[in-house]
């Protein structure tokens, strides 16, 4: 029996997959310039399969809203770019371990995969004080990575905080 031909189409594109790090460096972009603007330095980045939707800056300050969050401005900025208010197939990166308001917003907006680089023993909702998405008590479940560039990740905050408190023992 002789082999059917090779296949002459060519190979559709694909870029390598780009790593959690690569990603990462993209949040902490977004957290820099956060912090540029006066912001808690905390960045986000959501990406479907290898592509880039969309990215955001932590920005309750300027924006006047409790509720401007990296997490929650990218899941807004990528649903509109989307056009679809599920985002399911898609992962989010973030630079700090998110709180309770925006692992909520995750879940309902579906989002499959969370991977973040510090933790907040505080406050983290992900995996540290509480375990939403991960617990098993909800209708959506959303793998988590953590820890991918933390010592980067939590030093840009240590020394925002740390700047912050010198310039209010100055004042
Ligand atoms: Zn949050």
């Amino acid at each position: 029996m002789t082999p059917p031909p090779a296949a002459d189409t060519p190979k559709a594109f694909s870029p390598p997959p780009a790593s959690d790090e690569q990603w990462m460096r993209v949040a902490l972009e977004q957290a820099r310039s956060a912090a540029g603007l006066g912001e808690v330095p905390v960045g986000a980045v959501l990406t479907a399969g290898d592509e880039l939707i969309a990215t955001a800056g932590n920005s309750p300050i300027g924006l006047c809203d409790p509720t401007a969050h990296a997490e929650i401005l990218v899941l807004r900025r990528a649903a509109g770019r989307i056009g679809n208010y599920r985002l399911t197939g898609t992962t989010l990166y973030v630079t700090l371990e998110p709180c309770l308001m925006c692992m909520g917003a995750m879940i309902h907006a579906r989002v499959d995969r969370l991977v973040f680089g510090a933790f907040d023993p505080k406050t983290g909702a992900a995996l540290s004080r509480y375990r939403v998405g991960s617990d098993g008590r909800l209708n959506h479940d959303i793998e988590i990575t953590a820890g991918i560039l933390e010592d980067e990740c939590s030093a840009l905050l240590r020394d925002f905080f740390r700047l912050r408190r010198d310039c209010g023992r100055s004042a």
